[in-house]
């Protein structure tokens, strides 16, 4: 695996040699090159010339950057990053950044630079309400659930696309860190030390191990559909269409975990991410915000369902697959989605990449906000099987995070 880093200096000569990018930005006349990766795993360049036309060049390290060299990780998994991008654009293009190429041998993806656009979680911790943004998800969710699953592709070709897009390695850090490290620890774990109970108890909790071994089987068998795979607050770019919030435009982008998963992984990813971003506000005080944070659990499940309800009669066989596979479906995504939920809030307390939302309250109110979410994740394996509806879950949490907050 040799092969040449993006450079500022090598940058303008490498968009020289892509055809693809003619016309997109000018190597000529650059003005600008700003590398913005958030720095856990790629480089990632933002490059404007002086007509304002811009494009983003992303380019896997054959390592884990957050951790250097000493953790190797396939470069391959810009591959299955730029094709998810395209498949899934093909279907959602409102919801998805524009791909111009995927360069095979250096391991960059030239895309669309989304101008105007911030992450989503930088924003929900100014206490930002984007509107839509949850209800955009949603959708983006329903018509890759549709489209890229057996309803929507034809038997043999999905076959193909299920091995084009086998991801281990990528797979095999949610495996672990999602799903196991947080109640078998091999080192990577940390939480403050008022939380040592919280987590010990946590991460012995029968019930809750049970239920991690479900989830974890669900996610390594069941081969639904092309899922996003690690579909937080941070892999969405969010753009009020004036101001700072509001109604706008979103992305779903940064998609390298992709491969054939269960629906409700992405589901449940996004309601983890609200739930932590409620703990936040309800630490800080402001329930308004933590209320509005848990709203959005609602509206990304409601889209969602509305969304592939409307795509389900254009199934491509309806022999057998009947409403009655429709209801059941949705019932058993809506009970997973808590399931998973729970699997990526637990990780996100305890495990090696934390949120920026919890670890940037002061460790007073981190205390607390931490101890909820643990609950609330022990709380939701128990309860999910009693009624699944997602306003339940939002009660729960706000019960919770309400009841463990440090005053
Ligand atoms: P990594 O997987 O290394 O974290 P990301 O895809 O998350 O890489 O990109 C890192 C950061 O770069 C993002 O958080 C975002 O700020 C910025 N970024 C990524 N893609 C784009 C894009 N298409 N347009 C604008 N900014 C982007
Ligand atoms: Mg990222």
């Amino acid at each position: 695996m040799d092969y040449e880093f993006l450079s500022q200096e090598g940058i303008p000569d490498y968009i020289r040699s892509r055809p693809e990018l003619a016309g997109v930005v000018d190597p000529d006349a650059i003005v600008s090159i700003t590398e913005v990766g958030d720095g856990n795993l790629n480089l990632v360049f933002i490059i404007e010339d002086s007509a304002g036309k811009s494009v983003v060049l992303k380019q896997a390290l054959p390592y884990v950057r957050l951790v250097g060299p000493e953790w190797p990780m396939t470069p391959l998994r810009a591959a299955k990053e730029a094709h998810a991008l395209m498949t899934h654009s093909a279907l959602v293009p409102e919801l998805v950044p524009v791909t111009h190429f995927y360069d095979q041998d250096r391991y960059v993806i030239g895309m669309e630079n989304l101008q105007g656009f911030r992450v989503w979680r930088g924003a929900l911790m100014e206490g930002l309400r984007n509107e839509g943004v949850a209800a955009d998800m949603g959708t983006y969710v329903a018509h890759v659930a549709f489209g890229t699953s057996v309803l929507a592709v034809d038997a043999e070709h999905h076959k193909e696309l299920m091995a084009q897009s086998i991801n281990p390695e990528l797979c095999k850090i949610t495996e672990d860190l999602v799903f196991t490290e947080p109640h078998d620890d091999i080192g990577r774990n940390s939480v403050l030390p008022e939380n040592e109970k919280d987590a010990a108890e946590h991460a012995s909790d029968p019930a809750m191990i049970t239920a991690m071994g479900q989830a974890k089987w669900i996610f390594m068998t069941r081969a639904e559909a092309l899922i996003h795979g690690d579909l937080h607050t941070g892999s969405v770019m969010v753009k009020a269409s004036s101001g700072d919030e509001g109604a706008g435009e979103s992305r779903a982008f940064d998609s390298e975990f992709a491969f054939y998963g269960p629906v409700a992984f992405d589901l449940g990813a996004l309601w983890a991410n609200y739930a932590i971003s409620a703990a936040r506000w309800f630490a800080l005080g402001d329930d308004d915000m933590a209320r509005w944070s848990l709203g959005l659990i609602e509206q990304t499940w409601e889209s969602f369902e509305a969304t592939f309800r409307q795509l389900y009669p254009k199934r491509l066989d309806s022999r057998v697959w009947k409403d009655e596979l429709l209801e059941e479906l949705l019932l058993q995504w809506r009970e997973e989605s808590w399931l998973f939920a729970a699997a990526k809030m637990s990780r996100r307390i305890v495990g090696l990449a934390k949120t920026a939302d919890i670890e940037s309250l002061e460790p007073h109110h981190r205390e607390g906000a931490a101890r909820g979410v643990l609950n609330l994740a022990r709380r939701a394996v128990r309860q999910r099987t009693e009624d699944s509806r997602p306003e339940k879950f939002v009660e729960l949490a706000q019960s919770t995070l309400l009841e463990f907050r440090t005053e």
